[in-house]
């Protein structure tokens, strides 16, 4: 027996230029404090997009082991391939995206539910369940409103004909009501409270159901925006709900890569394609064999930094597919084969963002495929 239990999801390849650790024990503690956060409110949690990059299985495993009762994917097969990790009926699986055409059936096949995002797709489902008889627990369905993203959800014209004819929803077997916020992570922009009011007044003119607006932005602006249920992704994974404030959040995700080579640069000397980094005094370079086709972006060439031996180091040059250079000029003892670490507690995928012009969203849901990822109880 191995002394982690996580290791059973250990993947990727054997000889591998970087590892990536997750931490599913963060992953939990995080899902606890947003849940305890939350009380009385409920927290689902939202795991599109592969558990945002970090593997679905060991993801939504450990969230169920944590008390997560409620997710959601972004699409049907997400959702599809959730419900064989998570077999456990009495746990909900919602598809954000909606209801596709003439996939009605698979919803009950799998026991998922579809988030409804326009009057069309209520008028679907609602025959759909018509044509099957009683409504049952397995024809549950949430419906999403747009509340001021103008991206997905019963849009505003439309939206004013469900409240004037709510009896639209007969036979539709409500589970949630939710919106979607645009400007959460920024707490004084005034379409915060737009959106509020307006999920407000809609949730007063339609049938009582449980309702659910925040996502973990939100989740942090205050009790108002809990409502019943609210429906984090980023922050369980570590990243910063807030811009601009403390991130109480456990950082999930590490991830080290080893020095290939290390090469002694002269003045005037330049480094990688396009010569963008030219040596002003005699330095030291290290290359690791990590690049932009393992989410390591190009838009952090001359930019990133990362820790080698506890110094900050400073990618030089351009970012390549399969390999970056750092200049070790001030870690004398760096030696090939020695780990630098890319992502840690100390320099978060928000941090590596913000040096790349993006969001930590992007940073987790691009993390490559070349990686050996190692998981942590
Ligand atoms: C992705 C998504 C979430 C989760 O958002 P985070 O910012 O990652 O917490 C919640 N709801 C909807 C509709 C989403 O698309």
């Amino acid at each position: 027996m191995s002394a982690n239990p996580a290791a059973r999801w250990n993947c990727g390849p054997e000889h591998a230029p970087g590892v990536l650790e997750i931490d599913l024990g963060a992953l939990a503690w995080n899902y606890r404090y947003l849940a305890d956060l939350a009380a009385p409110a409920n927290a689902a949690a939202v795991v599109k997009a592969d558990g945002y990059g970090l593997g679905v299985g060991p993801v939504a495993t450990t969230l169920a082991a944590a008390g997560c009762q409620v997710f959601f994917t972004a699409h049907l097969d997400e959702a599809i391939a959730l419900r064989a990790i998570l077999p456990d009926q009495t746990i909900e699986i919602g598809v954000l995206n909606g209801l596709v055409p003439n996939t009605e059936a698979l919803y009950a096949a799998h026991s998922l539910f579809p988030v409804l995002n326009d009057l069309g797709q209520i008028e679907v489902w609602r025959r759909w369940t018509r044509k099957q008889g009683e409504t049952d627990s397995t024809s549950h369905a949430a419906l999403q409103i747009d509340s001021g993203m103008s991206r997905l959800g019963v849009p505003a014209d439309e939206l004013e004909t469900l409240l004037a004819e709510p009896e639209r929803l007969d036979g539709v077997n409500l589970r949630f009501l939710m919106s979607h916020m645009a400007c959460a992570d920024t707490p004084s922009h005034p379409l915060n409270a737009q959106q509020l009011a307006l999920f407000g007044r809609a949730r007063a003119a339609l049938p009582p159901v449980e309702a659910m607006l925040a996502a973990s932005s939100a989740a942090l602006l205050g009790p108002d925006w809990r409502f019943d249920y609210i429906r984090p992704g980023v922050a369980l994974f570590g990243g910063r709900p807030e811009k601009g404030r403390p991130n109480p959040m456990r950082p999930v995700v590490a991830l080290r890569a080893r020095i290939l080579q290390i090469q002694n640069v002269a003045p005037g000397q330049t480094i990688g394609y396009g010569a963008t980094y030219e040596a002003k005094s005699p330095a030291v370079v290290a290359t690791l064999g990590v690049g932009y086709a393992d989410g390591y972006l190009r838009s952090l060439s001359n930019s990133a930094t990362a820790i080698l031996r506890g110094r900050r180091i400073k990618v030089v040059g351009r970012i390549s597919m399969d390999l970056s250079s750092f200049d070790v000029s001030a870690v004398p003892d760096a030696q090939v084969g020695d780990m630098v670490s890319l992502l840690n507690a100390e320099h978060t995928i928000d941090d590596l963002a913000d040096q790349a012009g993006t969001i930590g969203y992007e940073i987790l849901t691009g993390l490559g495929r070349r990686y050996r990822r190692v998981y942590r109880g």
